[in-house]
């Protein structure tokens, strides 16, 4: 398995899900009862890590997991699913990522997160991995891990030549030195709000963030904006991607559908508009579908997709 090169590396986080769907949300002190419980895997970079390899690339998720029951229950999914034992650290003290999650019929939830050993990835963690994770074409990295961890990977991913991608999710604030060590930033429409402090929601004010997040020293910009499509921000110009028109049952993971897809999409060579293309189809795949891992969508859905929308 060490012997495995990878093609893509994922830096990022991982969690277990527990979700109850309710009548509708308690209120402070309340209790609501009578809902459904189910246990999902989740985290951006677990997520992110899946869709890339569904969509048949090598990847390589360098995750940090608790030893206590959520976090086997965590390892052992992340192995069946056919990822490197390599990446997947081991944290003796601090339990597994875990979020809390309820929803109620509109969809509307309350979630709170607790990151447990997502937040004791360390810089020291990814240098014990040697050089050769480096050795990777790509880079896809997320917020849900310390962000000295984070600017460690991309600075250290853009001394190796590797195109370096940094999904800044969930949204918050970042310093202009950060921000702009990527090549590539692919922000929702909240995250690319957070960052430029301009409120987008839809394609004209997306293309006003993306042009302050040039100015802020950002070189591709990719603002995702759910059943809008997608958006490329260049100082070369801006660019409109449409949505595949699909039913949408549930969105959750599309964010992450995208931007595996986007990963394999630019390892692969294609231009970084045709790429947009194959992850607009990958997240339009991915809300056709119920919960996060299970709704992200193989190469064959995707290559089908491409196909009838010729
Ligand atoms: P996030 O999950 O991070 O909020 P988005 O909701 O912006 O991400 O979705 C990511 C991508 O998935 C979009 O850019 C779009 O290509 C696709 N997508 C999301 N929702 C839909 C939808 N209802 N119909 C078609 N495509 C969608």
């Amino acid at each position: 398995m060490s012997s495995m090169n990878p093609d893509i590396l994922v830096v990022g986080s991982a969690n277990v899900d527990f979700t109850v769907t309710v009548d509708r949300l308690p209120q402070r002190g309340e209790t609501v009862s009578g809902g459904d419980f189910r246990l999902a895997y989740g985290g951006k970079g677990a997520n992110q890590a899946l869709a890339a390899k569904r969509a048949g690339t090598a990847v390589l998720l360098v995750a940090k997991v608790g030893r206590d029951p959520n976090g086997e229950l965590l390892y052992q999914r992340l192995i069946d699913a056919g990822l490197s034992a390599r990446g997947l650290l081991r944290d003796d003290d601090a339990p597994a990522g875990v979020a809390l999650i309820m929803v109620d019929p509109q969809g509307h939830n309350l979630i709170a997160v607790a990151p447990g050993s997502n937040h004791r990835l360390t810089k020291a963690d990814v240098q014990a991995l040697g050089a050769s994770a480096f050795t990777a074409r790509i880079l896809l990295t997320q917020l849900e891990v310390p962000l000295e961890t984070v600017e460690y990977v991309l600075r250290r991913g853009r001394e190796s030549g590797m195109t370096t991608v940094l999904n800044p999710a969930p949204g918050r604030q970042l310093t202009d030195a950060l921000l702009t060590l990527p090549e590539i930033i692919t922000p929702n429409e909240t995250e690319a709000s957070v960052l430029s402090g301009l409120a987008v929601t839809d394609p004209e004010t997306a293309a006003q963030a993306g042009a302050r997040l040039l100015a802020r020293g950002c070189r591709t910009v990719i603002i995702t904006l759910g059943a809008q499509g997608s958006l490329l921000v260049r100082h070369g110009g801006v660019r409109h991607f449409p949505p595949f028109p699909v039913t949408p049952v549930d969105s959750t993971a599309a964010g992450d559908a995208f931007n595996g897809a986007l990963a394999v999409a630019l390892l692969e060579g294609l231009t970084i508009e045709r790429a947009m293309v194959y992850a607009n189809a990958a997240g339009a795949l991915c809300v056709t579908k119920r919960g996060a891992q299970e709704a992200l969508p193989t190469r064959q859905e995707i290559e089908a997709l491409l196909r009838k929308a010729r």
